[in-house]
């Protein structure tokens, strides 16, 4: 059996963990990284369904760090498609020569500290065994599927596939009839790709979501320039607004219930227009917190979503009743207008809950649907599932799973009380858990663990752990900013809502991205306290 001791090992070759990789070696570091998919890309591997793209743009969907990828990789158009983001992360994992750092296919069976040597002992299931002095897990978000436990899956005869499980030399669903279970970002953009194709779709929705037009812009050289000009701007800037991207709030605290309600229009169709998810966290603080100005802009969006259905029956259906923007606003490119075709229906999964499988298809209130495929656009245990999932295992043999079971807990969403020398990139109660373009936020806490390393190291030090006091004081802030907020509503994976038994907490920082940034940065600069350093 093979033992390897070395500095880091970084769990996940995604955005994340290939940057992770990167800035470790740069930084002297011995590092190893491991990722159960056969090829790096993490959410952009596995998640090679129909219509996947991203919805954050692709000039402030990228990397900063190299000003020769900056001036060399060329965005086809504002929101990429799945495989160029693919592309992008192998051209990366290719152009700074990362590959022969990662073990793919080998995932992590169990990891456990021992505080003997003040060491992770981490055990691989390709039999390999390492010694680590750090364990930076940059695992995904959004990695772990959420499979309902429906009655009778087995005994489904035709094609059962979770959107995230996509086969890869994809799925032919010509003339099939296919149904479609879920209606979050990613059953819309399956359901919008594949509609035209199949000669049924059979769409359970239970929660009818906010969707937003997307306008996505194609790039020519021009466009490409006109960007790139911005990048050092956008570089400085980016990590320091409100979500992590290229905008803050059109308006600042306190304007918004000054404008008459023309004005509000006006400001909401401007931003309308522009076709991106600055209508939900680009407009005025307001509405993520006071019931009536939310309620203006839910009633705007849903007008914009009845104006493109046919049937007003379907119109209901469609029309969404939650809060605006308490669960994850998507972007949209033709789905309501899929409903308006005939080949297609539309099934309301809360009035008639999907019961079991059977071997043609599935049950829903009293009546079987018959199809070919079934695909499960079900979504995720978000943040913590991917780590729950592995045998981890701090100070005393304590389980995090158990832990989190019991309560998300984390102190910044850097590290977890009882998990020395353990990093989430990004961890629960941060903002990159779901209130942040992901690429914003895992930069910036990948910055933040190399420069924490590099520092124990030049001070001697070999273990770093939250002290209680310091989670509890940063779980206390966290609710209390969630507590200003419509998102304890949220029914969501934003609250653990959508997974049996989790317990329901905020999974993301609400308190934005760049005060967030702005108080890692101050934790460091005073030099750590409240973290246990030996
Ligand atoms: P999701 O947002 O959690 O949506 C899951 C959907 O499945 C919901 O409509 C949910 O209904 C439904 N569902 C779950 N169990 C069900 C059941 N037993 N019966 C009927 N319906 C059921 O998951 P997702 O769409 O995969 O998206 C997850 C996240 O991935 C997004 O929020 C986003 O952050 C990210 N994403 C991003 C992009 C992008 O950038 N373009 C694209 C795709 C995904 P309820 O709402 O009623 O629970």
């Amino acid at each position: 059996m093979q033992h390897q001791e070395i500095d880091a090992l970084v769990i996940g070759a995604g955005f994340g963990g290939l940057y992770q990789v990167y800035r470790l070696r740069e930084a002297g570091f011995s590092v190893q990284g491991v990722d159960s998919a056969p090829e790096v890309g993490g959410t952009w591997y596995w998640n090679c369904y129909p219509g996947a793209r991203v919805d954050s743009p692709s000039y402030v969907y990228q990397y900063w760090f190299s000003e020769e990828l900056l001036a060399d990789w060329e965005w086809s158009q504002r929101y990429p498609p799945q495989p160029e983001l693919e592309r992008y992360l192998n051209h990366v994992a290719d152009r700074f020569d990362l590959r022969k750092h990662f073990s793919m296919s080998t995932r992590v069976d169990e990891a456990h500290w021992d505080a003997a040597s003040a060491r992770w002992q981490v055990h691989l299931s390709n039999g390999q065994r390492v010694d680590a002095r750090f364990l930076v897990c940059c695992s995904g978000i959004l990695a772990e599927p959420q499979i309902p436990s429906f009655e009778g899956r087995d005994s489904f005869s035709g094609t059962l596939v979770h959107s995230s499980r996509w086969p890869r030399e994809g799925l032919d669903l010509k003339g099939k009839r296919v149904a479609v279970v879920g209606t979050g970002a990613t059953g819309i953009q399956i359901i919008q790709s594949i509609a035209a194709d199949v000669a049924e779709l059979k769409v359970f929705q239970r929660t009818a979501p906010y969707g937003i037009k997307m306008r996505n812009p194609t790039f020519d050289d021009a466009a490409r320039d006109q960007w790139r000009a911005r990048y050092p701007e956008l570089r400085e800037t980016v990590p320091n607004t409100t979500s992590g991207f290229e905008f803050s709030a059109l308006y600042e605290e306190g304007v918004w219930p000054t404008l008459s309600a023309d004005e509000r229009r006006e400001a909401m169709e401007k931003i309308w227009a522009d076709g991106s998810l600055a209508f939900w966290v680009g407009l005025a603080p307001e509405i993520g917190a006071d019931p009536h100005a939310n309620a203006e802009v839910a009633d705007f969006v849903r007008e914009k979503i009845r104006a493109r259905i046919h049937d007003p029956k379907v119109a209901d259906m469609m029309t969404p009743t939650t809060p605006f923007g308490i669960a994850r606003v998507p972007l949209e490119n033709g789905f309501y207008e899929v409903f308006n075709q005939s080949n297609v229906e539309l099934i309301d999964a809360r009035a008639n809950p999907i019961t079991r499988l059977t071997p043609s298809g599935l049950v829903a209130g009293d009546t079987e649907y018959e199809v070919d495929v079934i695909v499960l656009a079900t979504g995720f245990d978000a943040s913590t599932g991917a780590l729950a999932a592995i045998d981890i295992r701090g100070t005393d043999g304590q389980s995090l799973r158990e832990l989190w079971a019991n309560g998300i807990r984390s102190a910044m969403g850097l590290q977890v009380h009882g998990f020395p020398n353990l990093f989430t990139v990004p961890g629960p109660l941060s903002p990159g858990s779901a209130l942040c373009n992901a690429a914003t936020c895992l930069q910036q806490t990948v910055d933040w663990v190399t420069d924490c390393l590099k520092t124990l190291r030049e001070q001697g030090h070999t273990q770093i752990e939250p002290t209680r006091e310091v989670e509890d004081a940063w779980i206390a802030h966290h609710e209390e900013i969630v507590a200003m907020t419509l998102f304890p509503q949220s029914q969501s994976w934003y609250m653990g809502a959508n997974v049996e038994g989790k317990p329901r907490r905020l999974i993301s920082y609400a308190g934005g991205v760049g005060e967030y940034k702005r108080q890692c940065d101050e934790l460091a600069a005073n030099g750590y306290p409240g973290f246990d350093i030996r």
